[in-house]
């Protein structure tokens, strides 16, 4: 075998051929090294075994079954037989001193040898009681008799189709005994030492195998550190860079022109937030300030009122949303509060015509001035950004929804925005622990008030059963003339099967591993909902109303027709994917339904919820999962009755860990990236806080990484930086 080191490629792994390379590439794996970093999602706690009579005690009166480990000795030789055609089952009995279990697997008769009378092995998995013994379905099994020792926490991998636990175990083992030497840490030892955490080569083989819980503990530490303080040293680096650098300083940031011509009064939140941003532009030093407020707090009238301040003052602006149907919304809504007031508010967004971006960008650049003279304010895609747009006069950058191009985004738009001020909104409220992660690098203006006569949105959590109530429920909201969205977690049925797929193949219990880290109480058995199937399927039940589908994979502007049909009251239901989750507003939505509600992390079904109520009308979220985890039914019941989008982002991140928070929908986080990691927990907290001022020790002292020492530094920092510029586009 050629000599393995962490920059070999997969391919050169023993076992791994095109298909399994393929499959590796889709989780972000093309190296060996890459397979070093791919961090297991949880634990199975095998180790723990337990004999019959305890596992009879652990069942209180009401349960039938439990996940558990236990040692069994075979006692009967295996039934194999056909109970139909493409279908064998096996079955066996096996005992331990306390009792007997009834051992069945599928389709796997080929372990008739395996299981000889006699021999022991470790079980592991769902147990079920049956009468006065057990039944176990498709266990996993290790033997006790090889000589080797059983690990006792095993790591569960986050899989792509194509690829299973074994697999991942056999190359990850592989990997680490091949070469887990050539790692390169990018702290010195003195440097783990200072700040008390494992090397990285410690730490990757025990985050892979790790003995004891506590060994595990230290590895994560480790890891979570690491990734915290990359982040942080990033955003510190910028912050070094920009020093010295300066914005236009605003002279006049009298707004009551503006404030006067909104149909309402402001909020004192806004009022607050106003000033503090309007005080910042009249530095010269850039603005770097993110704006937090739960949906519908009216972050939109604040970003308004900075704008007509830059605009007033000679200055462009410029507005940067994740979506195409976002940017539309607040051009019209800027267009309308903005141009009575003599103000240009343009777009600029992908879907349009080459011709049209190309006068945009001209009149923004100040090279022509057509029929409509200037362009002040220019509301589009980061797109607007990448392409290379040059402004005449910008003055003051507007990121709305912005948590969704992740935190190295933003540092690389900050990149693209020297010289001017920076203004980033939000609507997910961070909790305390990520904050520092997140924003450490941004002032923070809270919008912590709602604006009048807001009603709560009545939400409920129920299971299927209550499908024909909610249909009658849709049809009545329609025929008052309002108006339901519907989501589902997928997008198409083939997708949901490749799902299931997987989840089949991985027979683990994953509420059961949640003793470690990282709860991941997605339940293999209820089954996904795609948007196209269930559109297709409320049209069948609901034939007298009219439904529309919106989701990701659909052309932006198909997608923005449909939108802008549901907007206009052409349909009375849409059905989407959570693309619509980002800021859109339709006052008469007012029932907002989530199907496979459990998938969800709390703050995006917060989000979600937020799409209705906007409102006088009366709204309802309606929260549909048929999952039979307790787990989820709690998570599911904070909704009922919390309202404020920060407990229930602490409650999430409690309960899920921060995967959520780094990746909403998984797609921008670095592989490797061990931050999703970090829980809710006092040392998680005190750790992060250690690896932010880490960082800041490490850039206050050498502010461009050029000593020695951080070399490793310097470069995981350009590394992490150079990854997200190509993601950006
Ligand atoms: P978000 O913070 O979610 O972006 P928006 O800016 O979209 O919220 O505002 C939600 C709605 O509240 C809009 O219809 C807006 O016109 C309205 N609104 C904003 N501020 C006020 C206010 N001070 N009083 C009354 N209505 C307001
Ligand atoms: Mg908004």
């Amino acid at each position: 075998m050629k000599n393995i080191t962490v920059s070999s490629p997969v391919a050169e792994l023993k076992g791994v051929g095109e298909v399994r390379r393929k499959a590796l590439l889709r989780l972000g794996i093309e190296t060996v090294g890459d397979l070093l970093r791919h961090y297991p999602r949880a634990y199975q706690n095998r180790g723990d075994t337990k004999n019959l009579d305890e596992i009879r005690k652990m069942m209180s009166p009401g349960t039938r079954e439990t996940v558990a480990s236990v040692k069994l000795t075979v006692s009967s030789t295996p039934d194999a037989r056909m109970i139909r055609r493409g279908m064998n089952i096996l079955k066996f009995r096996a005992f331990d001193e306390f009792g007997t279990v009834e051992i069945t697997y599928f389709n796997q008769n080929y372990l008739k040898d395996t299981f000889t009378v006699g021999s022991e092995f470790r079980f592991w998995g769902k147990i079920e009681r049956d009468g006065a013994s057990f039944k176990m379905t498709s266990p996993i099994y290790e033997p006790c008799d090889t000589g080797e020792e059983l690990m006792s926490l095993v790591p569960v991998y986050p899989l792509a189709s194509g690829i299973t636990q074994k697999f991942l175990h056999g190359i990850i083992k592989t990997s680490i005994d091949e070469a887990g030497d050539s790692l390169d840490d990018p702290f010195t030892e003195e440097f783990c030492g200072r700040y008390g955490i494992e090397t990285l080569k410690s730490a990757i083989r025990k985050i892979h195998a790790p003995a004891t819980l506590e060994e595990m503990e230290a590895a994560r530490r480790r890891l979570c550190f690491e990734s915290v303080f990359m982040t942080a040293a990033a955003l510190a680096t910028e912050r070094c860079r920009r020093a010295g650098e300066s914005a236009p300083a605003l002279k006049d940031t009298d707004i009551s022109e503006y404030t006067s011509a909104l149909p309402y009064k402001l909020t004192g939140a806004q009022d607050r937030s106003l000033s503090e941003i309007l005080s910042d532009m009249t530095k010269s030093e850039p603005m770097r300030r993110i704006l937090i407020g739960d949906v519908g707090s009216g972050k939109t009238a604040v970003a308004c009122g900075a704008a007509f301040a830059a605009v007033k003052n000679g200055y462009q602006c410029a507005i940067m949303v994740p979506t195409e149907i976002l940017a539309n919304q607040h051009y019209e809504d800027m267009r309308a509060t903005l141009s009575p007031l003599g103000i240009n508010v343009a777009l600029l967004t992908g879907s349009l015509s080459q011709g049209e971006k190309k006068r945009v960008r001209a009149v923004l650049s100040g090279e022509t001035t057509d029929l409509t003279g200037k362009i002040d304010i220019v509301v589009g895609t980061h797109a607007l950004i990448t392409d290379d747009v040059k402004f005449e006069r910008l003055g003051l950058v507007i990121t709305d929804e912005q948590h969704r191009f992740g935190v190295m985004q933003r540092a690389s738009l900050a990149d693209k925005t020297d010289g001017v001020h920076v203004l980033a909104m939000s609507a997910t409220p961070i909790p305390r622990t990520l904050s520092l992660v997140y924003y450490g690098d941004l002032a923070l203006s809270r919008l912590d008030e709602m604006p009048p006569g807001r009603q709560r949105v009545e939400t409920y959590v129920v299971d299927e059963r209550y499908t024909d109530r909610i249909n009658r429920f849709i049809r009545t909201h329609a025929k008052a003339g309002n108006r339901t969205y519907i989501v589902c977690p997928m997008v198409e049925e083939s997708e949901v099967k490749v799902r299931a797929a997987s989840a089949e193949k991985r027979g683990d219990d994953p509420e059961e591993m949640a003793n470690v880290f990282l709860v991941d109480d997605i339940n293999a058995s209820s089954p996904l909902k795609s948007t196209v199937e269930f559109a297709r399927e409320t049209a069948l039940r609901l034939p007298d109303l009219r439904i529309g589908t919106v989701h990701g994979k659909m052309k932006p502007a198909q997608k923005e027709a449909v939108m802008n049909d549901f907007c206009a009251g052409n349909y009375d239901v849409l059905v989407a994917t959570t693309v619509i989750e980002v800021g859109v507003n339709v006052p008469e939505a007012t029932l907002m339904i989530v199907e496979n509600a459990e998938r969800f992390g709390l703050s995006q079904l917060h989000q979600l919820r937020g799409r209705v109520g906007r409102s006088e009308r009366k709204s309802f979220c309606i929260l549909v999962s048929d999952s039979k985890s307790a787990k989820a039914a709690e998570r599911l019941n904070v909704m009922k009755t919390t309202y404020d989008g920060f407990a229930i982002a602490e409650y999430d991140l409690k309960l899920r860990g921060a995967g959520d928070f780094f990746s909403p929908e998984g797609r921008i986080r670095q592989h490797g990236d061990a931050s999703t990691m970090i829980t809710d927990s006092e040392e998680d907290r005190e750790a992060t806080s250690l690896a932010v001022s880490a960082a800041h020790e490490t850039v206050m002292r050498d502010p461009d990484l050029t000593l020695p020492e951080n070399r490793g530094i310097k470069e995981r920092v350009s590394h992490l930086r150079a990854g997200i510029e190509n993601t950006i586009s």
